[in-house]
């Protein structure tokens, strides 16, 4: 299944106990896609176009801007103005030839997100905004898919992974939409740091290996170059997944 150059390509990850002939060949027919080609979603799209994942989703319908550069690495200068997700292909493309990008020009709604999540096996969760965010988990849960959850602000960021019917889910740690504009400030590197790492959970799911962030949240601190990792649990009374769920298909949400 792997041709000649595939060998040579990812021969590198292949000596890797966990990943081998066999793991490489599953990452080549895994679909994981990515919600947002920003600061996160770039890492995380340039890392798992890299690693040999076979199908990646780009969902964005931005276009890229001079204040995206600190951070948004597959976009350059001359991109400003160009769609997101064309910058994007064309750079993963250059990468990884082999990869197939498909292109996701759309704003996610209630109405269009279970057919955009329904041919992947993993979805990155790399929204800038919470409506985004929350679409994503509450659908995504009632579509029983995974998700990769990672969130910067400044110097920080969260990371932690959702798997609907095994872990606590999205609405377990925030309720409820959270109110006013979110703080934009951030750096670079704190989204090359959340961003790859979603990556990296992606791949231990797609894999079966390590112990991906179940029931546990990874807490980056950047100016103190410091990770904190707590385990969080199922809220009693959430609305999704608790005793008394009032929320019992995306239908409600
Ligand atoms: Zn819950």
């Amino acid at each position: 299944m792997l041709s000649e150059s595939d060998l040579i390509r990812y021969e590198r990850q292949i000596m890797l106990d966990g990943i081998g002939i066999k793991g490489q060949e599953k990452l080549k027919f895994s679909k994981v896609l990515i919600a947002g080609i920003g600061g996160l979603g770039s890492p995380a799209a340039y890392y798992l176009a890299a690693a040999g994942v076979g199908t990646i989703g780009l969902a964005d319908f931005d276009e890229v801007s001079l204040s995206n550069l600190n951070r948004q690495i597959l976009h350059r200068t001359s991109d400003v103005g160009r769609l997101k997700v064309d910058s994007a292909a064309e750079k993963l493309s250059l990468l990884n030839p082999n990869v197939k990008i498909n292109k996701h020009n759309i704003k996610l709604t209630a109405g269009n997100i279970a057919d955009e999540v329904k041919d992947y096996d993993v979805i990155i969760d790399a929204a800038d905004n919470f409506e985004t965010r929350f679409l994503i988990n509450d659908s995504c849960y009632f579509l029983q898919k995974p998700v990769v959850e990672g969130a910067v602000c400044g110097f920080e960021g969260i990371l932690m992974t959702i798997v609907p019917g095994k872990t606590p889910c999205y609405r377990c740690l925030y309720p409820d939409l959270p109110k006013g504009e979110p703080f934009k400030g951030i750096i670079g590197m704190t989204a090359g740091m959340i961003g790859s790492l979603q990556a990296f959970e992606a791949v231990k799911l797609l894999l079966g290996i390590g112990e991906p962030l179940l029931g546990r949240l990874l807490i980056f601190d950047g100016l103190n170059a410091s990770f904190r990792v707590i385990d969080w649990s199922k809220k009693r009374n959430c609305p999704f997944c608790g005793e008394n769920a009032i929320v019992k298909n995306s239908a409600e949400i």
